[in-house]
Formats: structure tokens, C-alpha cells, sequence
């Protein structure tokens, strides 16, 4: 392993301010931000800025409240309403034009919570970072009751199995549909779960009769007005060769529910990419074991093995929040690994020179953990062993 692209935890000794120890002023900035972006993110039937006429979600209003008093404090002009709120300060004004004390790690400098009227990645992580959206989405209703029932049954790896299904089809033809419903048979349950995750493709996402599905991200694509589509996830906006998209006859098909487009499948996208990466070197590769106490688990033939979690995070700052503590397995276990890391994908690191110095510098987790070592994907990848014939992608041990 090439020492100057790793970067062990245990060689930065920062011990700067953890989520706890923020100022009451810091707080109350970052109160709003995530109020107003989940606001944003909840507000159902979004249809843009022009036509917000729904009902708004109740912390869109909570945010509004409590930035009206922040500016009175400081004498700056309020939003005047919701439509203001929206249309001017999410819109129009990076954030750092709001009257908001922030730590300057957020780097909230020219992120706007709207881009085009859809939230933007920098919103949505705020919207997660307010109210836990993803421990919601896992303890909730699917995914908390897959997870359940695939314990209750002895069965991990159907979980995982599902995992990787909904990761790699975002839409189904009424065939397709009914093969993945079928397609574990001795589990009533799965048919359930399918039936599930999988709505009717709402007419709104389509042109002309058919459905876009991303070339690179393998997500739907919902039309522009003009019936234009582009796909919107960050980081297909910023490829210079973007596959056009696929186009599947919408009748009769499915298309993944937009809840787990965002916080199964898309964060599922750079896990299952490295663990074909690490196959293609030889390793066995698991994933999602012991009910997703990782993202996988590599061993190669010469017993060379690692446990890895992948983030794919904008913003290091509020991943700092949510890094876990890595399982230890003792040798007996079909899951062991010698080695835990926690993988960013290299392109959010060339995109922010100070990612990991803020990562680790916000991270208890990682500070109590000096033995996980926090790489690029790219790095571990080169830093495995490239052994004999390619491995396999597998779901249970
Ligand atoms: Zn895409």
C-alpha cells in the first residue's frame, strides 16, 4: 500500500469538536439548515418552485419560523413566507448568505438547498443529518420488516439478497416483475417484498409511453417539463460521457419506490461496483452480512481478508455523524476479516481537498477506532492482493 494515499486514523491527532460539543449558536444554524431541507425533501408532490401549492411540510414551516428570528436577531430581512422561503432563500441564495452561524467544516459556501426546483445532494444529506432519514428508512416499515423476517426465518442472506436485487433494477417489465417475485419461492414473504418495493410507474415519469432509466446509475429519471431527461444524481450530472438513458415500455411495468431509489439503491451503487472490483482480484466477496453489520466482507484464497463500509458522502462533516463502530469477529466466524475500512469513492475525495482532515476531525467513531483506516475505493482496491481466477459476488456465507 502506497503510504501517502492512506490515511490511518491513528496518524492525525485532532482532537477537534465533536457533534456534542458544538456552540448553541452553531446548533441553532444548523436546526434550520436541516429543518428547511427536510422540509424540502418531504414536501410530497413537489412540482417545482412555481407551483408549490401543496400543504408544506411541517418543518419547512418550523425552519421558516426559526430563520425569521435569527434574522430579526442579527436585523436582516426575513423570508416573508413558505413561498418566499423557498423560492429566494432555497433557490436563489447559497447558504452561506444566510444569516446562519455554521462551523466552517460544513462548507456550505455556494451550495444552494435547490438546484433546478429539485433538492439538491447538499440538501438531501441535510434533510438525512435532521431527522436520521436513514435509520428511519432501515427501522421502518420495509426494510426493518425484510430485515426482521430474514432473521426470524435463519435466513440473512435473503436481506441481502434483496438489497442487491433493488440496487441493480430500478424498473421492471410486467415479465421481469414476475420472475423477481417468484424467484425465491420456499419465502412466500419475498413476493411480498417485491410487491412492495416495486409501485406502478406513475404517468408523470413517462414520455410517450416509456420510462427513462440512467445508463451509468441505473436509476428512473423523471422528465423535465419540456419532456427532456437528464439524469440528476451528482455524480452522473458531472460525467462528460453520460450514457443516454435506457428506455422501457412503461405499460404494465414497475418502477423501485423513490424512498429506496434514494437510501437503498443509489448508496448501494459504489458498495456493489467494489465489491466487483474486489471479485475481479479473486476475493469472495460478501455482502451485507450478518444483516448489513457491514457493507462486505473480502477474503482471498491466501486467507488475506477485509471488512469494508462504503459512504458516499458530499459532505465529510455531516458523515462524521454516522460512522459506526466496525464489528469485531473472532476467527471462527464465516464473516471474520483481518482488516475494517471505510471507503470513500476516490471521486468525492478530488472533489474537496480538506474530506478526510474533516472527516476525522468530527469523528469520534473514527478516533475510538484507530485500527479502521479510511481509503479511497481506488486505493484499496490496489492495495488487495490480485490472486488466480476472479472470485464471486455472493449473499450469504
Ligand atoms: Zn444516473
Amino acid at each position: 500500500m502506497v503510504a501517502s494515499t492512506v490515511w490511518g486514523v491513528s496518524q492525525t491527532q485532532q482532537t477537534g469538536p465533536v457533534f456534542s460539543g458544538r456552540s448553541s449558536a452553531v446548533r441553532a444554524g444548523e436546526v434550520v439548515l436541516s429543518l428547511v431541507a427536510s422540509g424540502l425533501v418531504g414536501m410530497r408532490g413537489w412540482a417545482g418552485v412555481r407551483q408549490l401549492q401543496q400543504p408544506y411540510h411541517q418543518s419547512l414551516q418550523l425552519g421558516l419560523d426559526r430563520l425569521a428570528a435569527l434574522c430579526v436577531r442579527v436585523g436582516r430581512d426575513a423570508p416573508v413566507g413558505v413561498q418566499d422561503l423557498v423560492g429566494t432563500w432555497c433557490a436563489g441564495r447559497a447558504v452561506d448568505a444566510w444569516p446562519l452561524e455554521l462551523d466552517p467544516d460544513a462548507q456550505v459556501r455556494g451550495e444552494r438547498l435547490l438546484i433546478g426546483g429539485e433538492p439538491s445532494e447538499f440538501c438531501l444529506e441535510w434533510a438525512v443529518a435532521a431527522r436520521d432519514v436513514v435509520s428511519e428508512v432501515h427501522e421502518s416499515s420495509l426494510v426493518k420488516h425484510i430485515k426482521d423476517t430474514a432473521a426470524l426465518l435463519g435466513r440473512p442472506e435473503l436481506y441481502a439478497r434483496w438489497r442487491l436485487f433493488v440496487t441493480e433494477r430500478a424498473v421492471l417489465g410486467p415479465d421481469a416483475f414476475l420472475a423477481a417475485k417468484n424467484a425465491v419461492l420456499e419465502v412466500p414473504q419475498w413476493a411480498t417484498w417485491m410487491e412492495e418495493s416495486y409501485g406502478p410507474v406513475p404517468v408523470e415519469l413517462t414520455v410517450r409511453g416509456r420510462v427513462a432509466v440512467c445508463g451509468r446509475c441505473e436509476q428512473w429519471i423523471a422528465p423535465r417539463s419540456d419532456g427532456s431527461v437528464r439524469c440528476r444524481v451528482w455524480r452522473c450530472g458531472r460525467q462528460h460521457d453520460l450514457p443516454g438513458p435506457v428506455w422501457m415500455d412503461a405499460e404494465g411495468a414497475r418502477r423501485l419506490e423513490p424512498e429506496l431509489v434514494r437510501f437503498v439503491a443509489l448508496p448501494g451503487h459504489p458498495e456493489v461496483d467494489l465489491a466487483q472490483q474486489l471479485a475481479a482480484r479473486g476475493a469472495r466477496v460478501v455482502l451485507y452480512p450478518k444483516l448489513d453489520a457491514l457493507d462486505l466482507v473480502a477474503s482471498w484464497p491466501d486467507g488475506y481478508s477485509v471488512g469494508v463500509d462504503v459512504k458516499d458522502w458530499h459532505s465529510p462533516y455531516l458523515l462524521a455523524r454516522r460512522i459506526k463502530t466496525f464489528p469485531r469477529w473472532g476467527d471462527g466466524d464465516p464473516h471474520a476479516y483481518r482488516k475494517g475500512y471505510l471507503v470513500v469513492p476516490h471521486d468525492r475525495l478530488r472533489g474537496n481537498r480538506d474530506y478526510l482532515k474533516i472527516l476525522v476531525r468530527h469523528s469520534a467513531a473514527l478516533r475510538a477506532q484507530p485500527h479502521v483506516e479510511v481509503v479511497s475505493d481506488r486505493d484499496l482496491v490496489g492495495s488487495c492482493p490480485d490472486l488466480g481466477p476472479v472470485g464471486e459476488v455472493v449473499c450469504g456465507p
